[in-house]
């Protein structure tokens, strides 16, 4: 067990999340197992409001659980956050507008007292990872919703964190530009070797990206269902992947499954 646990990315057991509010108790996640291998990509997916965001925000020692125990590469995550194991990207890219894109790739670096060459070298090198190279002088206000994405992930990318915290990262992103995201980010994960925890409603996104898609439902929210999606990631996985049969299986097998069953008789769903 505690080889395993010292192993794994993430390991959750029997976790429950309960908000103390004004107009009562609201029971945001229980009995949440889930453990995440390291180099894993495991996606969570669900309705709105069935916990995804509060079970990152645990993950990443943002909130505490209420029941559980919780493990970042076998430390509890408030010692993770402090070892730097992990890096966040959520849906706004939440760049500092005063500062370059470069200055923004950097800032932890900067935080943590990396000398100002070598700081140089390794904001150069995200900002080639995610295609920005010509603009690390740009400020933010200057850059798509897609280019300011990408240097969100080269930020998280930037002290090379074992594991990668997404919340919705592309959510905000045209269909297009997203498609081309989740294959960089496919890539760039590849490069990096790091396990990520990322949450999407889509769900093609959700299979072209992941080992493992995990189910949830709300009120409370919990796991339902964990599908193996079993295509390889050692090459990384481009366009020519939405057109195979075993993407279109798996996208209907994790539709059924969020659907808590079959959809139709193979039919599209109605509207
Ligand atoms: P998701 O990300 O899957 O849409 P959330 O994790 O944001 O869901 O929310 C799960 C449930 O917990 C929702 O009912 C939400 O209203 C509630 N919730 C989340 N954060 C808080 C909070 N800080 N205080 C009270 N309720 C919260
Ligand atoms: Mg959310």
């Amino acid at each position: 067990m505690s080889q395993e646990s010292s192993a794994a990315a993430v390991v959750a057991q029997g976790i429950g999340k309960t908000f103390d509010t004004k107009a009562g108790d609201v029971q945001a996640l229980t009995g949440v197992d889930l453990a995440v291998t390291a180099g894993e990509f495991v996606s969570l997916i669900g309705p709105s409001g069935c916990g995804k965001s509060t079970l990152m925000r645990l993950i990443a020692d943002l909130d505490s659980p209420t029941k559980g125990t919780l493990e970042v590469f076998g430390k509890p995550p408030a010692q993770a956050r402090r070892d730097q194991d992990y890096g966040i990207a959520f849906q706004q890219a939440g760049l500092l507008p005063w500062r370059t894109v470069g200055a923004n790739i950097g800032v932890a670096l900067e935080l943590h007292g990396m000398a100002k060459a070598a700081r140089r070298e390794r904001v150069a090198e995200l900002a080639e990872l995610v295609g920005l190279t010509d603009f690390v002088d740009s400020y933010p206000d200057q850059l798509s919703g897609g280019m300011q994405q990408r240097v969100a992930i080269a930020r998280s990318l930037a002290e090379q964190p074992r594991l990668l915290l997404m919340d919705e990262p592309f959510g905000a992103l045209d269909e297009m530009t997203r498609e081309r995201m989740q294959a960089e980010l496919s890539r760039i994960v590849g490069e990096s070797g790091a396990a990520v925890v990322f949450v999407t409603h889509s769900i093609p996104e959700a299979v072209f990206l992941s080992d493992r898609v995990v189910v949830m439902s709300p009120r409370p929210g919990r796991i339902t269902d964990v599908v193996s999606i079993g295509i390889e990631r050692e090459v990384p996985r481009d366009e020519a992947l939405r057109e195979r049969s075993e993407f279109f299986a798996k996208v209907t097998e994790v539709r059924e499954a969020l659907h808590g069953g079959k959809v139709g008789s193979g039919a599209r769903e109605g509207r």
